[in-house]
């Protein structure tokens, strides 16, 4: 039995439903999924029951933006209790950024010539956290730029002209509304970072896990971070990071996790659920 803990549907920015995502996740053989919208649960309840009827054990997750040392880094939360008070509040905080941002980013854009209307930004998403993958499909859509990457390369990444931050919570802070939630936390694609020194530190913080398998980490990364995941005490985890169709082939299916693994992060949970 395999599993998939990183997912994106379009109640974030990847391009599936929780219908497609599902029907994939059964096609390529899965037995459990997590979904992993950033900094959203609104997904959950849909893809729960759209795992039903496949027989495919569903994780309600998130991946939310945190911050630690200046560097941003994503925490994804794993069993969250989707009506916890604190967590809703927190990620009600989060869109409102993302929202704002978007406005600032197409400012920013139409200050360089690019008449890019953010309404239609917001038509594109559709969903309460959006982000940059949106106003890249949006230019694309409208001509403003070949295609998604170059709207990310010219205009959209770090230090480019139209990049607007993010609202980041400290990352102990992050990893405390995940366990207030009922929920474990497991650091994201750590391999994405080039900073390891940065996973003790968020070890003592009291992170659960370490995503090892990832579709970007290469060579020997993943076997590097699994023996730090038992140097440390992190259980090893995995997730493809699929965003459905916006980067050509579907990343679903190319990390199978082994269901132990799931069983062992299970075992993290906090007892006490304080919602
Ligand atoms: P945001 O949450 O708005 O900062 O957008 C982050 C998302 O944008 C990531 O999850 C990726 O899907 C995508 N992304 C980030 N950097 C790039 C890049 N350089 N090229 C293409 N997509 C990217
Ligand atoms: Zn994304
Ligand atoms: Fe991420
Ligand atoms: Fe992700």
């Amino acid at each position: 039995m395999f599993a998939d803990l990183h997912l994106h549907t379009f109640f974030s920015d990847g391009t599936f439903s929780p219908e497609e995502l599902a029907d994939r996740a059964h096609a390529e053989g899965l037995s459990a999924l997590a979904l992993t919208d950033h900094d959203s649960v609104d997904g959950c309840p849909r893809m729960a029951l759209a795992c039903a009827p496949h027989k495919i054990e569903f994780i309600p997750g998130a991946e939310l933006t945190a911050e630690h040392r200046d560097r941003e880094v994503h925490i994804l939360g794993y069993w969250l209790d989707i009506d916890s008070p604190a967590l809703l509040s927190r990620l009600a905080g989060f869109q409102a950024v993302r929202i704002e941002r978007i406005r600032g980013m197409v400012e920013r854009l139409n200050q360089r010539g690019i008449p890019l209307v953010a309404d239609a930004v917001f038509a594109l998403a559709n969903c309460q956290s959006p982000g940059r993958p949106h106003v890249a499909r949006a230019m694309v859509a409208q001509g403003f730029c070949r295609d998604y990457d170059e709207a990310f390369e010219r205009f959209l990444k770090k230090g480019r002209p139209a990049w607007v931050p993010k609202a980041r919570m400290d990352v102990k802070a992050t990893i405390e509304i995940i366990h207030a939630a009922g929920g474990v936390a497991v650091l994201a694609h750590p391999g994405l970072y080039r900073a390891d020194f940065i996973i003790p530190e968020l070890a003592a913080a009291g992170l659960d896990g370490l995503e090892c398998w990832h579709t970007k980490h290469f060579g020997g990364a993943s076997a590097a971070y699994e023996r730090m995941a038992t140097q440390l005490g992190l259980i090893a985890t995995g997730g493809s990071d699929c965003h459905g169709m916006s980067k050509g082939e579907p990343l679903i299916g190319r990390i199978r996790l082994p269901y132990a693994q799931v069983v062992a992060l299970k075992a993290r949970r906090p007892t006490a659920v304080v919602s």
